[in-house]
């Protein structure tokens, strides 16, 4: 009798949770039954392309691993704005910044182009697609997203800072808060839902294989919640 291989339960599905600009879906893949929910996000800004590479590694690897899933539910959005990602651009198709054009905090006039916020909150569809996901999931208990190019993790409450602290333990950037404001940002909707929300910022290079092998146990020490 030999040893039987490790099996995928199939505990995962993909599902299309709106569409961008030019209509590309939206993903979002969902991996494990448990009743503890987290939800990972990469690709806001598609000139960050290091944040889709270790969100898809991520994907991956928990689709491998769903047998160990029991506790948990991963929400993995590796693409929030697929326009911006083709073009290699932080905006979308409407030049918005996709993380200033949610409702909380929202501002009509960007400190810089690059920041542009949409001519009203919630303008864009791919953010309408993420805030619409999340509000009908109240089982989600933390966010993590992933973005470029500083060196750091970021955190919205407490609890994203406990949680922050752990990720800093597993892969050693330093945890400190962002020194600018960020009107109508995805940390100041999920401060309004008292939502944990940490925001990896990670320097800008490497490949896909090199920023799985620093950060994996970070993220699945978040996931895990310790
Ligand atoms: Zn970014």
């Amino acid at each position: 009798m030999g040893v039987l291989p490790a099996m995928s339960l199939g505990l995962y599905s993909e599902s299309t949770i709106g569409h961008s600009v030019k209509g590309e879906p939206i993903l979002c893949y969902s991996v494990g039954v448990g009743m503890d929910a987290v939800l990972v996000i990469g690709g806001t800004h598609g000139d960050e392309i290091e944040g889709v590479w270790l969100v898809e590694k991520f994907l991956a690897d928990a689709k491998a691993k769903d047998w160990d899933l029991t506790e948990q539910t991963i929400y993995i959005i590796s693409r929030h704005n697929p326009d911006g990602i083709a073009a290699r651009t932080r905006h979308n198709a409407n030049g918005v910044d996709l993380n200033r054009n949610f409702a909380e905090g929202w501002e009509p006039t960007p400190s810089a182009q690059r920041y542009h916020p949409g001519p009203n909150a919630l303008s864009e569809p791919e953010t309408c697609a993420l805030v619409n996901f999340i509000a009908i999931r109240p089982e989600i208990k933390r966010v993590v997203t992933i973005h470029t190019p500083f060196d750091f993790i970021d955190y919205d409450g407490d609890e994203a800072k406990r949680l922050a602290e752990l990720m800093s333990a597993k892969n050693g950037m330093p945890v400190k808060r962002i020194e600018y404001a960020t009107p109508g940002s995805l940390g100041h909707f999920c401060r309004a839902r008292n939502l944990p929300l940490v925001t990896v910022e990670l320097p800008k290079g490497g490949t896909p294989d090199s920023l799985w092998a620093k950060h994996r146990d970070a993220l699945w020490a978040f996931v895990k919640g310790s």
